[in-house]
Parts: structure tokens; C-alpha cells; sequence
């Protein structure tokens, strides 16, 4: 039986008691979807993505922020559903040629080819860089709050890879520019799909080595070094930041 990733924006179309649709077709009516894309396939069974295009679907349906499925999906199918998000997100934005301006069709399951020029793309995720920086043998932590981020909690120093540029000359750089601290040790933690629309994160640890604390105001809120015993709100558990920082709480720090 095939599983079906149906998304409208980012929002993943399941079943009330949070299942993702199946079936040996789709089970939505083929006025209500674009056209099926294939994905790896999850323990044998074929897997299918495909855009929304109506959400009047009835009582047998509802509609899950991607974020949220995190906690209702098992694991392997979360990951397929951002990667399902993330392709068809790059279909939506790359239907022209950005050299000659024609038409792009899709030439395997994850590149697409211009009919004119035959110019071939792949998805191509933006790389971001994050940091859990520690001090005092590792019994604080640098928690500071973007200004995108929209509830109260507080996350790590994160950004933007620059072209040019290395993983390790990004942490060094986001952590000055945002903090004007200066670390040392920097150490890889993970990596993480980020589908939010298309973005590759890499965590990392790192010791603080010297500075005074100035936060960057046009990009942090707030920001400061927080014990075990004084944690303000963290982000949730779908996110890297959420497990270097629970690698941290759980007494591994940056040394
Ligand atoms: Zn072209």
C-alpha cells in the first residue's frame, strides 16, 4: 500500500487520528491534488508527494503544520514528509529556465531540465550553521532569541552560510557578529534537514575563549548565559538547537 505526503503550503494533509493517507491509488479525488511525485520508497511500500489543491475534504482529513507532524509521525516518515515538502517547494519556484527563461519538466526523481537549453537543476538546500557555546567548564550555556523567532524561548546563535565560506568561518563569524564573543574548540555535533522551506543545519559545539557580551539588536531580542538550574523556555524538540541543548542539560558539555 502506498503512503501519499498530500501538502497544502506547509501544512500535511492526515487522517484524524493522525495518520498519513494510503492506499493502492490515492484516496483523494484527482480534482483535489497536482500531480503525483515519487519518493524513496518507506519499508517497501511506494511513497507519493503531491500539492494540495483544495482543502474542502470533509470530516476524514485534517490539515497538520509540518512542524506539528514531528510529534504525531514516526521518525523515518517525518523525514520523508520534509523532503516531500522540500521538493515540492522547489518545483513551485523553478518552472523557468534561470538562463534562457523556458520551460523546466522534471527529468529524474530529484533533477528537473529545461526543454530549450537543457540546462539540468537539483534542489539545492541553503547550508546554516549552529553553535552551542559553553563557559565556565561547561556549566553555562549562550542562549540569545532571534527576532524571527515567534513565541518567548530562547535558541542558539545560528546563520546563514556565506558563499565562500566554511562551516567552521561561519560559526566564527554569526557567533562574533552576534554576540561580539570569540570561541574556541569548535567541535561538529549533527546535521538536520530544516524544510522550512529548504535548508541544511550543522551543529556544532564550541567553548567561549574571550569577549564581553554585546548582542547584535538588529537581529536578537535578548540573549545571555543560562545554568541547568535557571533555563528559560527552549526550543521545541523537532529542532538541532533542541538536542545540542539537551546534550548539554544531559552534563556533555563543549570541552
Ligand atoms: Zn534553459
Amino acid at each position: 500500500m502506498n503512503y501519499y505526503f498530500f501538502f497544502y503550503s506547509d501544512n500535511l494533509l492526515l487522517s484524524p487520528n493522525g495518520e498519513l493517507p494510503r492506499g493502492d491509488v490515492s484516496p483523494l479525488p484527482a480534482d483535489a491534488t497536482g500531480p503525483l511525485r515519487p519518493l524513496p520508497a518507506h519499508e517497501g511500500c511506494p511513497c507519493f508527494a503531491a500539492q494540495l489543491l483544495r482543502t474542502d475534504l470533509g470530516d476524514a482529513w485534517q490539515l497538520v503544520g509540518l512542524r506539528n507532524s514531528f510529534s504525531i509521525l514516526p521518525a523515518p516518515l517525518y523525514r520523508l514528509a520534509g523532503k516531500a515538502r522540500e521538493l515540492l517547494h522547489w518545483h513551485s519556484t523553478t518552472r523557468y529556465c534561470g538562463v534562457c527563461g523556458g520551460p523546466m519538466e522534471w527529468h529524474t526523481d530529484i533533477s528537473k531540465r529545461c526543454t530549450h537549453c537543457g540546462r539540468e537543476i537539483w534542489p539545492s538546500p541553503a547550508a546554516a550553521v549552529i553553535v552551542a557555546v559553553t563557559r565556565n567548564e561547561g556549566r553555562e550555556i549562550l542562549l540569545v532569541q532571534s527576532k524571527n523567532f515567534k513565541r518567548d524561548y530562547m535558541g542558539l546563535v545560528a546563520g546563514f552560510v556565506e558563499t565562500g565560506e566554511t562551516l567552521e568561518e561561519t560559526v566564527h563569524r554569526e557567533v562574533w557578529e552576534e554576540t561580539h564573543l570569540h570561541i574556541r574548540n569548535l567541535r561538529y555535533f549533527a546535521s538536520q534537514p530544516w524544510p522550512f522551506p529548504s535548508v541544511l543545519m550543522v551543529g556544532f559545539t564550541a567553548e567561549y575563549a574571550d569577549g564581553t557580551l554585546e548582542l547584535q539588536r538588529s537581529e536578537l531580542k535578548k540573549g545571555g548565559w543560562f545554568d541547568r538550574d535557571h533555563m528559560p523556555e527552549i526550543p521545541g524538540r523537532v529542532s538541532l538547537a533542541r538536542r545540542l541543548i539537551d546534550h548539554w542539560l544531559n552534563g556533555n558539555d563543549s570541552r
